[in-house]
This record gives C-alpha cells, sequence and structure tokens, in this order.
C-alpha cells in the first residue's frame, strides 16, 4: 500500500467525538427514544479506502461491527458480517480480486440514513419498509446537527421498540404511573403467593376518586385537568413508600397497593394523608381567550376508599379481584358520606358485592345520572299544595325528574338514593335548589306562597350547604320566608346536634323548615322539640288509610294537636280523594298536597311558570 494508505491504527482509536449531547436528556421514562439517543459514533474511513484495507480493519482486535465511507454522495455503511460474506466470494477468492479496490465499488447496497431526532418507532418503519423492498441492512447511520455520525444497529433499534411498547402497555403516558393492567398483575403476583399457603401474607389497597374534577375541565379545559392529574399523582407517590403500587385506573381514579403489613389505625392515617393531598390546591397554567397564559388555582378533593386483605382472612377473600371491588365499594360510601373523606371496607357494605352485574348496572346508571346532571336532562316538576278547607294554593313543592334515553323516566325514589351514595347528590341538589328559587321567582306565585325544595342529609351534612342555599336566594331574588326546606327524620337522626344548628341559621334568615315524611322515622318527637321547624308534613302512608282505619285518624288527630301546640303547621301529603281532604280539614290539618289537589307537573303551565 501506498501513500494513499490508511492509518488504520488511528481510525480505531479516534472515533469521532461523541455528539450524544444532542439527545435529549430524559431517557428512561419509557415514554419514547429517538434514534439518536440509542447511536455510538461511527468509526469513519475515508473515500477512496480500499476493500483490503477494511478487511484488514475488520480482523483487528476491538474492531467495530460496521464503518461509515464518508462518500461524496452521503455516508456509506460498511457492515461487517455483510463485507466478510461479499469478500470471499462464492468461489472463495474475492479477496485476492477486491483487495485493491475501493470498498464503495463493491457496495450496491444503499445506506439508511435518519436524523438524530427520529423516533424510535419511526426509524423502525424505515427498517421495516426497506427490508420490504428487498433490501436488508443491519444498521442505520445517523446525522448530528454538527456533522458527526452515528450508527444504531438494526437489532438495537427493535429491541427498543419492543421495551418501549412494553412500558406503554403498563402505563399511562399523562401521569407516567403505571395502569390497571399493571395493578391486576401486581395482584395476580399476590394472588399466587397467597394460594402457595404464606400466611405472612397481607395486602392493603387504596382506591381513589378525585372529586369535582369535572369542574376542573368545564371551567378551565382539558390541559388544566391534565396538569391537576400529573401533579396529583406526583403527590401521592411521594407520600407513598417506594414498593407501594401506585397507579392510575383511568379518568380521575388511581389506585395505591401496600403489599407491606398496615394496621388499621396505619391505612386510616395514609387515608387521611391522601385527603389531604388532595384537599391542597392545585396551580395550573391556563391558556386565555387571547392566548396569554395565566395561573389559576383550583381545589378539588378524594373520596378514598380502603379494603385490607391478609393470609390470615383467606376465606373472606375468595379471589384477590374482591379486594379492588371492596375498596371501589367503600370509596363509593366516602363518596355518599360527603367525599373528600375515607371509609373502610365493612362487610355490612357487601350490598351488589356479589353480583358484578348489580355494580355494573349501578355503574351505568350512575353515568347517566351524572350526564343528566351535567347536560340538563333532569327536570323539576312541582305539586301544588293547598289551605284547608279553602283549597286556595299556597305553594308548590319541587320534585326532580329524570327522563333518561336508555332507562326511561327513572323514578326519583331510585335515582335520589343513587346520587346520595355517590355523592352526586350536591350537584343536584344545588341544581333543583336554584331551578326551583328562580322558577319561583319568576312566576306569579303570590307573595305568601312559598316553594318547597328537598334536601337529602348528605346535602346538609356539607359545610359549605348554608352558602348553596344563600347564593341560590341571591341569585333568584327570591325572599328566604318564601323558601321552604323539606328535611327528613333520618337527615336529622345522623348528627342530629350538627343538622339542628345548621337549620337553625338558615332559619334565622327566614327560611321555612319542614319535617318531611313525618311518622315514618324512629324518634319523631324528640324531632319535633329539637328541630327549628315550622312545619311538620304527615307521611302519605297515614293519610292513605285515614279514611278506613281508626288507629290511624287518631294518630293524624295527635300529630295536629301537638305540631300545633308547639306552634308548627301541619301538611298532609299524598291526599287522592275527596274524604280524606274533609277529614284532614275537619282535623284542623293546615295544608295538603296529593293528586286529589294536583299531581306534579312540568313549570310550563303550571303557577311556579312565567
Ligand atoms: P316526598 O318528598 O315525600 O315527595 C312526595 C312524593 O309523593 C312525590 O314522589 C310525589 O310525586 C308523590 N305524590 C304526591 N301526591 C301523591 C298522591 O296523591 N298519591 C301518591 N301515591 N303519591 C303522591 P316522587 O316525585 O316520586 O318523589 C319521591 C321522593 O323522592 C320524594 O318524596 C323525595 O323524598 C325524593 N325527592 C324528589 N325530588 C327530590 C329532590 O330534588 N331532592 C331530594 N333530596 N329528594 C327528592
Ligand atoms: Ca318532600
Ligand atoms: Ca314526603
Amino acid at each position: 500500500m501506498t501513500s494513499e494508505s490508511v492509518n488504520l491504527d488511528r481510525l480505531l482509536a479516534a472515533p469521532a467525538t461523541s455528539t450524544l449531547a444532542w439527545v435529549r436528556d430524559v431517557s428512561g421514562d419509557g415514554a419514547g427514544w429517538l434514534l439518536g439517543e440509542l447511536a455510538l459514533p461511527a468509526v469513519i474511513v475515508p473515500h477512496g479506502i480500499k476493500s483490503g484495507e477494511v478487511d484488514e480493519l475488520f480482523r483487528r482486535d476491538g474492531a467495530p461491527h460496521c464503518v461509515v465511507v464518508k462518500s461524496l454522495a452521503g455516508p456509506v455503511l460498511v457492515d461487517r458480517a455483510w463485507f466478510e460474506a461479499a469478500i470471499t466470494g462464492p468461489l472463495g477468492y474475492g479477496r485476492l480480486l477486491f483487495a485493491r479496490r475501493p470498498v464503495l465499488e463493491m457496495v450496491t447496497r444503499e445506506t439508511l440514513v435518519l436524523t438524530y431526532d427520529v423516533p424510535v418507532e419511526e426509524a423502525a418503519a424505515g427498517v421495516i419498509s426497506r427490508r420490504g423492498a428487498g433490501t436488508r441492512g443491519d444498521a442505520v447511520v445517523v446525522t448530528w446537527p454538527d456533522g458527526g455520525l452515528g450508527v444504531v444497529p438494526v437489532s438495537t433499534i427493535f429491541e427498543r421498540l419492543a421495551q418501549q411498547y412494553a412500558y406503554q402497555s403498563w402505563h399511562d403516558p399523562l401521569t407516567k404511573l403505571p395502569n390497571r393492567r399493571y395493578l391486576m398483575e401486581q395482584i395476580r403476583l399476590l394472588e399466587q403467593t397467597r394460594r402457595s399457603g404464606d400466611e405472612a401474607w397481607h395486602a392493603v389497597l387504596f382506591y381513589l376518586d378525585l372529586d369535582r374534577f369535572k369542574d376542573v375541565n368545564d371551567q378551565y379545559g382539558h390541559g388544566a385537568g391534565d396538569q391537576v392529574l400529573a401533579e396529583f399523582a406526583q403527590r401521592i407517590k411521594s407520600a407513598s413508600r417506594v414498593d407501594d403500587v401506585v397507579v392510575r385506573l383511568g379518568g380521575d381514579e388511581f389506585a395505591i397497593l401496600c403489599a407491606g403489613p398496615l394496621t388499621v389505625t396505619q391505612s386510616e392515617a395514609f387515608a387521611a394523608r391522601i385527603v389531604l393531598e388532595a384537599a391542597a390546591p392545585f396551580v395550573v397554567e391556563v391558556h386565555d381567550r387571547s392566548g396569554d397564559i395565566t395561573e389559576q388555582v383550583v381545589t378539588i378533593g378524594a373520596s378514598v376508599g380502603v379494603a385490607h386483605a391478609n393470609g390470615a382472612r383467606t376465606v373472606l377473600v375468595t379471589s384477590l379481584d374482591i379486594l379492588v371491588k371492596q375498596a371501589d365499594i367503600a370509596m363509593y360510601r366516602a363518596k355518599a358520606r360527603g367525599r373528600g373523606r375515607a371509609e373502610h371496607y365493612e362487610p355490612a357494605m357487601r350490598t351488589g358485592l356479589d353480583s358484578a352485574e348489580t355494580v355494573q348496572a349501578r355503574r351505568r346508571m350512575e353515568r347517566g345520572l351524572r350526564a343528566a346532571i351535567e347536560d340538563g336532562g333532569l327536570a323539576v316538576h312541582y305539586q301544588p299544595v293547598v289551605e284547608l278547607p279553602s283549597g286556595r294554593v299556597r305553594g308548590f313543592e319541587a320534585l326532580a325528574r329524570w327522563h333518561d334515553r336508555a332507562l326511561g323516566e327513572v323514578s326519583p325514589d331510585q335515582f335520589i338514593q343513587l346520587a346520595e351514595e355517590t355523592g352526586l347528590i350536591l350537584d343536584l341538589g344545588a341544581w333543583v335548589l336554584q331551578t326551583a328559587c328562580a322558577q319561583a321567582a319568576a312566576s306569579v306565585m303570590d307573595h305568601q306562597s312559598t316553594i318547597a325544595v328537598n334536601v337529602s342529609p348528605v346535602q346538609i351534612a356539607q359545610p359549605g350547604f348554608i352558602d348553596v342555599v344563600l347564593g341560590a336566594l341571591a341569585d333568584s331574588g327570591l325572599p328566604a320566608y318564601q323558601l321552604c326546606l323539606e328535611v327528613t327524620e333520618t337527615a336529622a337522626v345522623e348528627n342530629l346536634a350538627e343538622t339542628a344548628s345548621r337549620l337553625r341559621e338558615l332559619r334565622k334568615l327566614g327560611i321555612q323548615i319542614a319535617l318531611d315524611d313525618f311518622g315514618t322515622g324512629h324518634s319523631s318527637l324528640t324531632m319535633l322539640r329539637e328541630l327549628p321547624l315550622t312545619i311538620v308534613k304527615i307521611d302519605r302512608s297515614f293519610v292513605s288509610n285515614l279514611v278506613q282505619s281508626v288507629q290511624d285518624a287518631a294518630l293524624v288527630r295527635l300529630v295536629i294537636e301537638t305540631a300545633h301546640a308547639l306552634g308548627l303547621r301541619v301538611c298532609a301529603e299524598g291526599v287522592e280523594d275527596a274524604d280524606q281532604a274533609q277529614t284532614l280539614a275537619a282535623m284542623g290539618c293546615d295544608t295538603a298536597q296529593g293528586w286529589y289537589f294536583g299531581k306534579p307537573g312540568p313549570a310550563s303551565g303550571r303557577r311556579p311558570a312565567n
């Protein structure tokens, strides 16, 4: 070899300076790699290099598995395995034939050259489409912006792609947390431990559902919602121990599986911590109409359900799937008790657990109801309340109505209970209150008439309840004395002192309070004394037998007299005929409602309409 010959030692010793700085430094989160991140700096050989020289290069110790020839038309890849086969030739004396010829004359196939910032999946697609066209290539050349060249073996690209897909199928791209599939796999592994009879086995599952998350999306857009989810994921991740499995189940639902032993006190403390993490304000960046970015503070909350399972109690847990269901049910209970709190699963909550179908039907109905609340699928009907014996209309009771496209007309007895159990009653109740106040204020209803609105125990238990009521009055302009809140005995019983003090505050403002369904509860007389009532409503079940049953008649008379002695007015519900109306009037009952006087109907055509 003459003066043109190449210094092979130098080529091997000094590959092009590393240009890896051109790639991002975010690798490792599994969220999609760039080609440049996989590349090693190429061993670059000069344009005129002879086949013999390349041959010698490849036979050295530590030789690269390919080199890149810097040709005028662009980089050309020479792969060691291919070169071996080509230079040996079918007859075995190619080495002699080709030794003095420039290697570029031997290379017939095209080199795939891609820029450093091509995503791995795109690079793989490029390789595959070339292979489809019959060209085999074992590596890809990468170009960096500073002119440097790198090489990535095709096998590396495919390996990386497989890892990426595996990662993606187990993770949620938004929060980077593992997904539901991952959780179920972890539970399956635990299940194996359990089946192997390990008594020390223990698992605690926390099921988290964000409260009022939909409001964030509605008010500030999905971008803001995404920021809240990502931030919340970070918060619960750092609140957890390293070996806890923190997953996003989907939407605004998360779960944390603790495989270590936790006492109930410990899991209560941890659940309380999660509730606090969710309640702390979130700062989100929001694009306003003019395209500017502003920061907004949003507050949400979380309802948490907790379920325990351990080796000693395997009888209870037939399959660990049950653990997820139990935690889910406990979470529902937390929602029902007013959200922003945690509940531990108890077997008493089991109703519906046994049948997956029941759970599913409930879920369907819940989704429908949620949509109805959000999209205006609900209506308020009004039933007249009349004075006895004149029959003059003295007000109306607002009754929620839900017509679902799939389910048809759903009875309030069904959906109010569902709404109470899921916490949806807060939105539903606030909406009924606002709608009823607004329609009453806009109607020709005279100034002595009242509009009665049913309020659920779950609503009253909320600290913000008074504000919701005051807001409805302020927005509608309805005077406080024209609003009557109907509470049931059960509402009062759950936390009598608290309920009484909240109702007293409302009563002070002039709002009327009726005790609904009187007689069906347990401690009726206590209620009459403790609550700041203005009206007692005698339950329909007493009225329906009034004329036939001497006992019921005596009871109704007693209620009316007791109420009057306490300065309360009495309203009889469910009056269906003239006999009942006359009997009640004769007993001194103040007002009545029922089909005899008028069925509930929509505001238009009824009196509260305008
Ligand atoms: P409720 O407060 O006792 O309401 C009276 C129920 O009796 C209404 O049933 C009404 O349609 C029905 N009714 C009225 N007159 C007669 C009659 O002469 N005969 C018979 N058989 N029934 C009569 P509805 O509308 O199905 O409501 C059922 C329950 O759902 C209500 O009982 C109330 O507890 C609850 N509810 C309805 N709307 C709301 C709401 O907006 N919020 C809350 N928290 N509960 C509501
Ligand atoms: Ca009522
Ligand atoms: Ca009632």
